[in-house]
């Protein structure tokens, strides 16, 4: 019984395809124009990364609880990090926050090389046993406190915050290679300001302000 409702999770129909392209339609309409974005989102089965059974709801334009009492991002929220990011192929790129996997799928949908961190270690240990793993072995877990980053694999391309930020962590500034890019959403009050925060030559960083989000905060320190 069990096995069969696994297969029919990890079964990715044609109604699942058709949802999806809608899916796609919606966040085009609201303004997402990187055409590889759009196609990466196009062609990952959201609904693997759900808990839910009602799969439909996978392919709605809105943020679904997931374990320990997290989040998997909005699917325009994905797209807009991900557009800010500007995601070139080979690119090191540094997740904080894997929660779900999703978006760090998208970036290695995108063919970078992702190295994602988790704190929570139910959310951890679920990506062991993540389903696509042989798809994408451009994409590495760790189970780690964020704020550290990850010296040992620095310095990055490009790193991508997805959990509400009480202020721009220095250690992961120090991880990003001269010209990378940083994009995170900064706490203003109850919601968070995007930023996008570019390191130059001189060590110096310029920033960028986009919209505003809503996310889960990041919290210092493991747990589990
Ligand atoms: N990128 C995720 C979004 C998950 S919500 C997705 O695509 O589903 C944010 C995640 O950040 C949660 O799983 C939360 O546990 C994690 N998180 C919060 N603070 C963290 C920290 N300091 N280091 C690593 N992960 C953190």
């Amino acid at each position: 019984m069990l096995l069969i409702i696994l297969m029919r999770k990890y079964d990715d129909t044609y109604r699942h395809k058709g949802l999806r392209k809608k899916l796609v339609d919606i966040i085009r309409d609201k303004g997402i124009n990187d055409e590889a974005v759009l196609t990466a989102i196009n062609n990952i089965p959201r609904h693997f990364f759900l808990d839910s059974a009602f799969d439909e709801i996978a392919y709605e334009d809105r943020a679904f609880p997931i374990a320990e009492g997290q989040t998997i991002s909005q699917p325009y929220t994905v797209a807009y990090q991900t557009q800010l990011l500007q995601v070139k192929p080979f690119e090191k790129i540094l997740e904080i926050g894997t929660g779900s996997i999703y978006q760090a799928t998208v970036l290695a949908e995108m063919k970078a090389q992702v190295f994602t961190i988790e704190r929570q270690k139910v959310l951890f240990d679920r990506t062991k046993h993540f389903v696509l793993k042989g798809k994408y072995p451009n994409m590495k877990f760790f189970y780690g406190d964020g704020y550290e980053g990850l010296p040992t694999y620095a310095p990055f391309d490009k790193v991508i915050i997805t959990a509400a930020a009480p202020f721009i962590p220095p250690k992961l500034v120090a991880q990003l290679k001269t010209g990378g890019k940083m994009v995170i959403p900064v706490d203003e009050g109850a919601q968070q300001r995007m930023l996008r925060l570019t390191k130059n030559a001189d060590d110096n960083t310029s920033e960028e302000a986009f919209e505003n989000f809503s996310f889960v905060p990041m919290l210092a320190g493991k747990n589990g």
